[in-house]
């Protein structure tokens, strides 16, 4: 049997706040074998339930800026307020490995990601409409109504950006936005130039 010897792929997911980008993630790291998760750096608060190092590594302003001038992000971004940013470090120790990295990151930085990584395979996810998008984020009661209203706008704004993006997937039930990614996913890692050494033991 002839085994594929591959770097792991770096596969961006960006979408509106609460259309359901880290459900979609659980599901697909249950799923699908050598994933891992980049946990992002953050200046924001954690939301109930959040745990530091799980969910993000909750940083302060000091230390982020910090870690900027060291320059170990790969990417980062403000979004409404807080700094968000990508350790360039773990996830190079994980494409070495083999392991498929799933950033969720907002639009500015895929756009950096794609700058960087033009290998890397960029997912937007769409709720299937703006009132579903506003029930989910109120339903997820993390945030006060005024966060609520900015994330909402900035949805709008986000939603543009769509053509920068490999492909689109509707999250409206989880288990089918998991399979058609799921789906993307396998088409990905069988492109040609992922592959040839397949040759070398034909
Ligand atoms: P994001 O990571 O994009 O901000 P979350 O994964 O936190 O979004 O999801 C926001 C809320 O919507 C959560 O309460 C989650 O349980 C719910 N949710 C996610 N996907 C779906 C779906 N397909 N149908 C209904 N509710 C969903
Ligand atoms: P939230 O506060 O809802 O967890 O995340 C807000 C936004 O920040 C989401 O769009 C999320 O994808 C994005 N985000 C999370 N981590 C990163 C990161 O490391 N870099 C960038 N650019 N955006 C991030």
């Amino acid at each position: 049997m002839i085994q594929k010897k591959r770097r792991g792929q770096l596969i961006v997911f960006s979408g509106p706040s609460g259309v359901g980008k880290s459900t979609v993630i659980a599901e697909l790291l249950h799923e699908r074998p050598n994933t891992y998760f980049s946990v992002s750096y953050t200046t924001r608060q954690p939301r109930v339930g959040e745990a530091d190092g799980v969910n993000y590594n909750f940083v302060t302003n000091e230390t982020f800026e910090a870690m900027i001038a060291r320059g170990e992000f790969l990417e980062y971004a403000q979004y409404v307020d807080h700094y968000y940013g990508t350790s360039l470090r773990l996830i190079n120790e994980k494409l070495d490995q083999g392991v498929d990295v799933f950033l969720d990151i907002e639009v500015q930085g895929a756009a950096k990601v794609r700058e960087k990584c033009p290998d890397a395979v960029l997912i937007f996810i769409m709720p299937p409409s703006f009132e579903e998008l506003s029930r989910r984020l109120h339903g997820r009661q993390t945030d006060s109504e005024s966060v609520i209203e900015g994330r909402l706008q900035k949805a709008r704004e986000e939603i543009q950006e769509v053509g920068n993006y490999d492909y689109l997937v509707v999250n409206d039930k989880v288990f089918d936005a998991a399979a058609q990614i799921s789906a993307i996913l396998t088409a990905e890692s069988c492109r040609t130039k992922y592959n040839l050494d397949i040759m070398e033991g034909v």
